[in-house]
């Protein structure tokens, strides 16, 4: 065969052992290129300092142990199926049992396999392990190497047809080997060596080396630290480029300072802004009056005050002569927005108008033709704000509330709808910092970090359902008082399966047995705008005593003097949700309560969620705690965010990490480093490789 030069892009048939049959398994999950092949870490390690032996386990402790199987097979308890192996090694036995997956597992953990296995011990009529994670262990050269040497053992993910055609493990460690030798020479490194010495961090070439082939514990966590960093500054350089393309646009709309209307607007509240709200509302009006659009977080928690900071922009958009619209998730939310700006503003001789889908054909249209000729100048509504028959008349501020589902390139799709207007988003709870250094990095950042004077902490308290007879006594005596209250629900709609209270049942239940003496409604998603909008004004007024409600009362509700939130199905519910809906009371100077009734039968996840709920009240805390609870990965999962998905690094161990690499990159874009012509080539096409699609997405937004 004639010789020809090699190349990283090269497909993988090049190399020894790879026939075009394996290269197309390979391709089909992504890995077709020598680089993606080298880039494809290990999932995991076992590192033979770890592994304890059988005969030493304790109760309550984590370990990892190696054993072989004696034998293995379901079994009956009393009330369920199991399945159990159990396995030894020289010093002991320990028997491993699983509720779930009984099939699969009869199929894989058989008698005579070696496994290797890490879980926590636990004691139930003798030492076991429930549920471990487990490596089954076929491969004697990966057993010598743990049992024989100090070693560790890579593991790769490999798919069942990969591992049918020898790519195991220990195959690909052998076909990476391969590609090291002959091309490990030519691979390029994405970080500048000046900022590799800076953070002490291994060259690429020796970490690809360690972090497949780990001669021990340190080389391994020094290579991983260089990857991570690696991942987050190409991620964050993508992100400051986004940065950097709106600081480029020029605005058509220009302010001037502050007038007459906002002056009348501070005086007619009935409170005065908190410092908190004033210098956020500074750093909002400076970016109003710049030349290049604004693209601002505005970050607080439930109840510090957004909405008084939302509507001193849009009056000063509409004061400078411009439309402004607020866009909101839910049809609810709009309405309410829609009700607060005309109680506001009432006096101002301004005119919002309310957009939703469910708007009847001819009132659409009318609106729409409002808006165009510049009739409207506060919009308020849902996603139909930005769909394709809306034009507008002369948008200059769009704020985005309560959207923490709004990603990068619907923010772009925004921006086009005007002539690149300013935008703010404000997200209902607060969002983790290392999330507002990601999904929300392209940002700038405001934090309203104090609530308004004079609230009282809320009293959270967790029931089981047996205990729901002593909350309605309780809320009995707090509605004689003159307070209200809400009960929410998770779902408006019988689900036998899921055995949820249906709403819609237990409100005829409580209306007539339970509080047949006062006045109570049911709000949920499928009313109609105008039902709504009354239960919403009477509940305002006092009519109402007790709002029965969905999650559709999540947000926005505003009623100071409802002091009594009750949450049924509290386990159903997500962290954030269940913070908004307490934040839903303590907003008046009454002291408030915020009952959490749950099912007795909880997972750990749900009561590890109420602990936290129960424990602070904190937004921040809670939102990094839920951050830990469920992973980085559906925060920066593609779809969401249109980020791709971090492979070695963690948002939330590497935070430290993340924001070096920010600053790096955002002085690099900014051009307050500089480098020599030629060495951030690469770095800058890998940008463009892995996040292209994205830049392109928001140039042509
Ligand atoms: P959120 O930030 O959750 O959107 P809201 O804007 O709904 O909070 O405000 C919560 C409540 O606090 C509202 O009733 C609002 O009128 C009140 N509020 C806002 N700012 C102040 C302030 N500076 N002093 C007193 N009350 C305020
Ligand atoms: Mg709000």
């Amino acid at each position: 065969m004639q010789s020809r030069p090699k190349k990283l892009s090269d497909s993988l048939q090049y190399l020894k052992g790879i026939g075009p049959y394996k290269a197309g398994l390979l391709a089909k999950n992504g890995v077709q290129t020598i680089t993606d092949l080298l880039y494809y870490f290990p999932r995991k390690y076992l590192d033979r300092t770890n592994f304890r032996k059988i005969g030493d386990l304790k109760e309550g402790e984590k370990a990892t142990v190696m054993g072989k199987v004696m034998t293995s097979g379901l079994v009956t308890t009393r009330s369920r199926k199991i399945f159990e192996a159990i396995i030894g090694d020289e010093s002991g036995y320990i028997p491993l049992v699983w509720f779930g997956g009984q099939h699969y597992l009869k199929t894989v953990i058989k008698k005579g396999i070696l496994l290797s296995v890490t879980g926590e011990v636990r004691y139930y009529h003798g030492l076991q392990i429930a549920h471990p994670e487990y490596e089954i262990m076929e491969d004697q050269e990966d057993i010598d190497n743990l049992l024989h040497t100090a070693g560790i053992v890579p593991l790769y993910s490999s798919t069942a047809a990969w591992s049918k055609v020898g790519l195991t493990s220990r195959g690909l460690r052998r076909i990476i080997r391969n590609a090291m030798d002959q091309y490990s020479g030519m691979i390029p490194d994405f970080i500048p060596e000046k900022i590799r010495k800076e953070l002490n961090l291994p060259p690429v070439r020796a970490s690809l080396e360690n972090i497949h082939f780990p001669p021990n514990m340190k080389a391994l966590n020094e290579a991983r630290r260089r990857f991570s960093f690696e991942e987050l500054f190409i991620m964050q350089m993508a992100i400051a480029s986004i940065h950097s393309l709106t600081k480029k646009i020029r605005k058509r709309y220009q302010y001037s300072i502050p007038g007459e209307l906002l002056k009348r607007f501070k005086v007619s509240l009935p409170f005065q802004l908190t410092s908190a709200q004033s210098k956020v509302l500074g750093e909002i009006f400076d970016d109003l009056k710049a030349e290049t659009p604004m693209n601002r977080l505005l970050l607080g928690d439930v109840g510090s005050g957004k909405t008084v900071v939302a509507v001193a922009a849009l009056l000063y958009a509409v004061e400078n002569g411009y439309q402004a619209a607020i866009m909101a998730p839910t049809e609810l939310l709009a309405e309410q927005h829609y009700t607060t700006l005309e109680r506001m503003l009432k006096g101002f001789n301004l005119k919002p108008g309310l957009l939703l889908g469910s708007l009847k054909a001819s009132e659409k249209k009318r609106y729409l033709e409002e808006i165009k000729k510049g009739e409207i100048d506060i919009i308020i509504g849902t996603h139909a704000l930005i769909s394709e028959n809306v034009e507008y008349n002369h948008l200059a501020l769009v704020i985005i509330d309560e959207q923490h589902r709004f990603g990068v390139a619907q923010r772009a799709r925004l921006r086009g709808k005007g002539d690149n207007p300013d935008l703010l988003v404000m997200t209902a709870t607060p969002i983790p910092r290392s999330l507002a250094l990601t999904v929300y990095g392209d940002l700038d950042l405001s934090v309203i970090d104090k609530l308004p004077p004079g609230r009282k902490p809320i009293k959270t308290v967790l029931r089981n359902e047996s205990s729901r007879q002593r909350a309605y006594e309780f809320i009995k005596k707090e509605i004689a008082k003159g307070y209200q209250a809400y009960i929410v629900y998770p779902l408006i709609e019988e689900s036998d399966k899921l055995d949820l209270k249906a709403a819609a049942l237990e409100y005829e239940n409580l209306s007539k047995n339970v509080f047949p003496d006062f006045r109570l409604a049911l709000m949920h998603g499928r009313l109609s705008p105008q039902e709504r909008e009354e239960i919403s004004h009477d509940f305002r007024n006092g009519k109402i005593d007790i709002l029965v409600a969905t999650t559709v009362i999540e947000v926005g509700v505003d009623v100071a003097n409802a002091i009594i939130m009750v949450i049924e199905n509290a386990e159903r519910f997500g962290l954030s949700a269940l913070h908004q809906l307490r934040g839903r009371v303590g907003r008046g100077a009454g002291q408030s309560y915020c009952i959490l009734i749950a099912n007795e039968k909880s997972s750990d996840a749900a009561t590890e969620r109420l602990a936290a709920i129960a424990s602070t009240q904190d937004g921040f805390q809670i939102a990094e705690f839920d951050l830990k609870l469920r992973g980085p990965g559906e925060f920066l999962g593609e779809r969401q965010h249109g980020f791709p998905a971090l492979k070695v690094a963690d948002i939330v161990t590497d935070l430290d990490l993340l924001k070096v690499a920010r600053k790096y990159a955002f002085d690099i874009t900014s051009k307050k480093i500089k480098f020599p012509a030629g060495e951030l080539t690469c770095l800058k096409s890998e940008v463009k490789k892995r996040f292209g699609k994205m830049l392109e997405n928001l140039s042509a937004g």
